[in-house]
Order: structure tokens, then sequence, then C-alpha cells
């Protein structure tokens, strides 16, 4: 009668002891593993699944029987404790049913182990984070070149300036700019001016350091901020990328070069006046014939010579 009963309960029972002898199995466990009731005894669960490890799972049936009260494993920790390969027909993004468990023990020596599918909760769970990082990820960055966007620029350039006040460290920043790219799209179209402006950020990624970082300031300009890095070094930096982008063979479009302009953090300034320096730099490399560095030192616009 009670066994009836079990049978009737949409989740898994098992009652078993330390050894993991089966002494019930019940009807829901049959369906789901396609392991009849009435094989289940005389067998442990080690002799039904000798893949699976289940120490864990001894362990808390241990703790169950020496504390007489109930334990529980959550299926974050871990996955499963009985293996439920998930039906096809459901196309749920786990290989096995999520358990979540519960052990209470039913005497000095036996337990019954509850088991709850709860594949369907962290299914949506793990889609609900999955996109919640994809929004988080496109929020910050220009979908055609994967670097930071101008939002997210002015994010990290606002924080590497309160960085700088609080610890006195020295950082520059670095605009630069495509040099005649309309002719870039007018001689070949905008499908591979995009596809310029895509290899140009990857190049210009794989030129600057991890600490460094590259932003897309608006449609063929650029910028990198470089912390911990004195004008000299970041000008130095940006003449690297420079060569790299002119000695780049950009296929059919032919090649291309960029203008750049460097400046380094005033402290006490804010954010305006160092992008305003930088822009005046870029500015004048701009006017001094392009393909070039140029720095903004002592107020004014110069050359950058190595
Ligand atoms: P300069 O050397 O003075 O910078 O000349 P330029 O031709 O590069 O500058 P200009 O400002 O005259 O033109 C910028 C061009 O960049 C015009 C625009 O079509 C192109 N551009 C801006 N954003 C994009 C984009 O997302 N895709 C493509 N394909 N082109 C873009
Ligand atoms: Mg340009
Ligand atoms: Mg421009």
């Amino acid at each position: 009668m009670q066994t009836k009963i079990l049978d009737t309960i949409e989740n898994g029972i098992i009652i078993t002891n330390q050894n993991l002898d089966i002494i019930l199995w019940n009807r829901w466990l049959a369906i789901h593993t396609g392991i009849p009731s009435d094989k289940t005894p005389g067998n442990t669960l080690e002799d039904l699944f000798p893949r699976i490890s289940f120490d864990l799972l001894k362990q808390k049936i241990r703790i169950a029987l020496r504390m007489k009260s109930s334990t529980f494993t959550n299926a974050r920790v871990l996955k499963f404790v009985i293996p439920i390969e998930q039906n096809k027909i459901t196309k749920s993004i786990f290989k096995h049913m999520r358990q979540n468990v519960v052990i209470t023990p039913l005497n000095e020596k036996e337990v019954s182990i509850n088991i709850y599918d709860v594949s369907s909760l962290l299914e949506a769970q793990t889609i609900i984070d999955d996109q919640m990082k994809l929004l988080e990820k496109q929020a910050k960055t220009d979908s055609l070149t994967g670097c930071f966007n101008k939002n997210m620029f002015n994010e990290l350039l606002t924080a590497e300036i309160k960085r700088s006040i609080r610890h006195n460290h020295i950082f520059s920043l670095i605009i630069f700019d495509i040099d005649n790219f309309k002719s870039v799209n007018d001689t070949y179209g905008h499908l591979k001016g995009d596809s310029v402006l895509k290899k140009l950020a990857n190049l210009s990624r794989k030129n600057i350091r991890k600490s460094d970082m590259l932003a897309r300031w608006g449609g063929e300009e650029f910028c990198i901020l470089l912390p911990e890095t004195p004008l000299n070094g970041a000008a130095i930096l940006a003449d690297n990328v420079r060569q790299k982008i002119a000695s780049h063979d950009f296929g059919s479009t032919g090649l291309q070069q960029c203008s750049f302009g460097v400046a380094e953090y005033t402290l006490g300034t804010d954010e305006n006046i160092i992008i305003a320096n930088a822009d005046k730099a870029l500015y004048y490399a701009k006017n001094n014939g392009k393909n070039q560095v140029a720095i903004f030192k002592d107020e004014t616009s110069v050359s950058w010579q190595p």
C-alpha cells in the first residue's frame, strides 16, 4: 500500500543504506531510467550505474544518518545523482536531467533519497544569464569591429581619471583616424569599407598591450587609452600601430594609412581636456601630411619623431 503511494509521486524516490543497496525504487525512476522497480532489489546504485561516482552521495547519506536529519544536494553543485538522459523531444540544453536531491534518514541505517527534476528551471536561468551577458557585451562593444563603443570608452576614461587622481598615476590617450577613407568607400563601396574597418581594428588590437583599451570613437576614428603610460611611451606605441597598418596588405582596397594624435593626462583636468588635446594633435597630423604621429605637448601640437 505505502509502496503504491510512492509510485504515484512525480519525483524519484530511492530507499537505500550506506552501501547504496537498493531497497525501493519507485515508478517515476523506473519510467525515467528504463530500469524496472522489480529489477533493482539485490543491486546497489553502483551496480546499476558503474560509470557514475557516488562518493558525494555516500558522504551525504553518512551525514544524514549521523545527524539524524535531512541533507540536500543542489543541482548547481552536483548536476545529478542518477544519470537520466534528457528526452530528445524536449530539446533540453542539458544532456542529463538536473536534480535537486533531499536525503532523509528513515531509521538508523536507511535513508530515502528524493530526486526532483529542476532542469527546466536551471535551463531558463541559463538562457537568461546568457542573454544578460550578451546584452552587457552589446552595450559595451561596437558591433562592426568588436572594439569598445564610444559610451563604454567614456566610462573607461572617467574611471581612469579617477584612478589617476587617487594614485597620482599618469596615462595617455591616442586618437587616430584613417586617411582619405572616403575614397575607399567611393571606389570600392561601403561593404569593402566596413571590411577595412574590421581588419584595421583587429590589427590595432594585436599591436597594443592587454591593459590598453581600444575603442571605436566614431566612423573611421579610433582611440586607445593607455594606463600608466607617459606621452613618449604612447607616441612610440602609436607609431608602431601606424607602421603596422601602413605596411599591411588590405587586399583589393589597397594600402591604408592613419594619422595619430597623442596626449598625456594633466592631473586635475577633466575628460574633455585630454580628448581635446589628442584631437588637436590629430588635427595637426592631418594638416602636416597625414600618415604620422603628432603629440600635444606644452600647450601645442608637434610632429613626433622617434
Ligand atoms: P581624412 O584623411 O581627412 O580623414 O579624410 P577621410 O576621407 O578619411 O575623412 P572624411 O571625414 O571626409 O570621411 C570619412 C569617411 O568615413 C566618410 C564615411 O563614408 C566613412 N565612414 C564612416 N563610418 C563608416 C562605416 O561605418 N563604414 C564605412 N564603410 N565607412 C564609414
Ligand atoms: Mg579619415
Ligand atoms: Mg574622421
